[in-house]
């Protein structure tokens, strides 16, 4: 069977939520470098650093605090957060950030758990071109909890619409 590009609709430019919400799309760069890798990272809220750590680390973190923990987003690098010379690793985390992780199933919605196949195979089988449309047809309304459930504390949308316009790109 032949496909071509004029089989799947245009991208369609969509952020996560109808009413529009307000989660943040972008940090603040941080004016430390990571203790582990020497790269700058982006200022992230303590309530991020402490819904992401572990049991033992969470003891550690005013969750209502504004410390100026740093996320590190080199990706070979295993700090995930860190705040002058106190670090949190990966392996502290409680889930996965997928720029430290190379597989090809990572997430990239934390409030939905929606990984990159599932985007790139509902715009391929599916032929949704748009972020909510996909969202809503996967898993449903985004609680938009991004600052408790993203790694970064950010909204994913970026990042989704990348990956639905590459995998419109790809799509031959
Ligand atoms: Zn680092």
């Amino acid at each position: 069977m032949q496909f071509n590009f004029s089989d799947l609709p245009p991208f369609k430019e969509q952020g996560c939520c109808d009413s529009g919400c307000d989660c943040a799309t972008s940090n603040l760069k941080s004016s430390t470098a990571c203790p582990t890798c020497n790269m700058f990272g982006e200022i992230v809220s303590n309530l991020t650093v402490y819904s992401l750590s572990d049991k033992e680390r969470r003891r550690q973190i005013d969750q209502g605090g504004d410390d100026g923990y740093s996320i590190c987003l080199t990706p070979s690098c295993n700090t995930l957060y860190y705040l002058k010379k106190s670090i949190i690793s990966t392996d502290q985390a409680r889930r996965e950030f997928h720029l430290k992780d190379s597989s090809s199933t990572h997430t990239i919605c934390y409030c939905l758990k929606i990984d990159r196949d599932e985007i790139v195979d509902a715009v391929h089988n599916q032929k949704l071109t748009g972020m909510r449309d996909i969202m809503k047809t996967l898993k449903g309304e985004p609680p938009c909890k991004c600052e408790k459930n993203n790694p970064t504390g950010l909204c994913c949308e970026d990042e989704f619409n990348q990956i639905i316009k590459e995998a419109i790109d790809s799509y031959v």
